[in-house]
């Protein structure tokens, strides 16, 4: 197959991904939190080339993106005042949602289930491929199953290439990191993936919100209710490692990781904020943004991973970046490439 890469700015560039979609295609396109790759979300077989071009697991559901909020009800049932009171307040917007599915949604979109994550993205290209195509493009990341997620068409383009039919370079995402998903089906609103819109941007709204057990003691063997939370994710090539303590300690001991390695030839790469990358000694620094402006550093996460990809370093040992909105989303996403390896210094 031969992917298009077409500027999203180019006339006609959006009317040709919607017919794309319409005839059952895939179109990679800019999101303000990742890169999505759509389908329409209506036609199991649409769905079906999804799992196929991502390797994605076939029980790990995808979002289904809509345009309007009208829209909501011809996929979802039973939906909450509370729910109304997050769509009013955070749509267009970073917040995935979990209702109840009608039966317009085949289970190819839902991973079998008979619920149904939706969200309204805010990006001006999104939201304008969305309508084009139909209403309701399932959409997630557009990168190979495991890899960091794209935040830009190039990234999608590492994967994606020969495997779908096209890709609309908008840009670099804004966020840089998956929408909040927030579980709606119960009494009480429960978040299932840490994203941009915190729990204390939901409690402001609607009050009691929960936090599934299973992300809060990851390692427990409590099973996530987002099925896609259990597979290992976001994984750079390298073996990644966190460092968690003091900023001195932490320094301390990247440094001593470094010379250690380097000894034994071995290429060390570090993950480290703008206000420490200059007291490594050595090892090749990478820089992923600001403590304090947390979201530069929610944009570079994945980019720094796939950066390191190509410089095929042999290990990488990260800062750990408990900001205060964004830093239980980074922390999920960065434990997650680490594949839980967490060095208390
Ligand atoms: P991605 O689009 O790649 O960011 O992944 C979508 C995430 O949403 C995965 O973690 C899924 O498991 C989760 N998800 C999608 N639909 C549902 C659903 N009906 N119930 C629970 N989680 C869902
Ligand atoms: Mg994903």
């Amino acid at each position: 197959m031969i992917t298009v890469i077409e500027n999203a700015e180019n006339p006609g560039s959006i009317r040709r991904a919607g017919e794309i979609l319409k005839r059952g295609g895939l179109v990679a396109f800019p999101t303000e939190t990742v890169y999505g790759l759509g389908a329409n979300a209506l036609d199991a077989e649409a769905a079906a080339r999804i799992y196929a071009a991502k390797g994605r697991p076939s029980d790990n559901p995808l979002i289904v993106h809509i345009a309007r909020m009208e829209d909501l009800s011809a996929v979802a049932r039973n939906i909450s005042h509370k729910a109304v009171l997050l769509a009013e307040r955070f749509w267009p917007g970073p917040l995935t949602m979990i209702f109840e599915k009608t039966a317009r949604v085949p289970y190819g979109t839902t991973g079998g289930l008979d619920t149904v994550a939706v969200r309204m993205p805010k990006d001006k290209v999104a939201l304008a491929v969305i309508e084009a195509g139909g209403g309701f493009i399932a959409a997630p990341s557009a990168n190979t199953s495991g890899r960091p997620s794209p935040t830009t068409a190039e990234h999608v383009a590492q994967d994606m290439n020969g495997r779908i039919d096209m890709i609309l370079d908008g840009g670099p995402a804004g966020i840089g990191l998956e929408s909040t998903i927030v579980d709606m089906s119960g009494e009480i609103p429960t978040i299932l993936r840490p994203g941009y819109i915190s729990r204390e941007m939901l409690r402001e709204t609607v009050g009691q919100v929960e936090v599934d057990q299973a992300l809060i003691r990851e390692d427990s063997g409590i099973r996530p209710k987002a099925p896609g939370m259990k597979y290992r994710h976001y994984a750079p090539k390298a073996e990644l490692k966190i460092v968690e303590g003091s900023p001195e300690a932490v320094v301390r001991a990247i440094n001593r990781y470094i010379e250690e390695g380097e000894k034994t030839g071995q290429k060390i790469g570090v993950i480290a904020g703008e206000e420490s990358a200059g007291l490594y000694k050595g090892g090749l620094v990478k820089t992923i943004g600001k403590r304090a402006d947390e979201l530069s550093i929610a944009r570079h996460l994945y980019g720094v991973l796939r950066e390191f990809d190509e410089l095929r370093v042999d290990r990488i040992y990260s800062e750990a970046f408990e900001t205060p909105q964004m830093g239980a989303a980074i922390m999920n996403r960065l434990v997650k490439a680490a594949g839980h390896q967490i060095i208390k210094v």
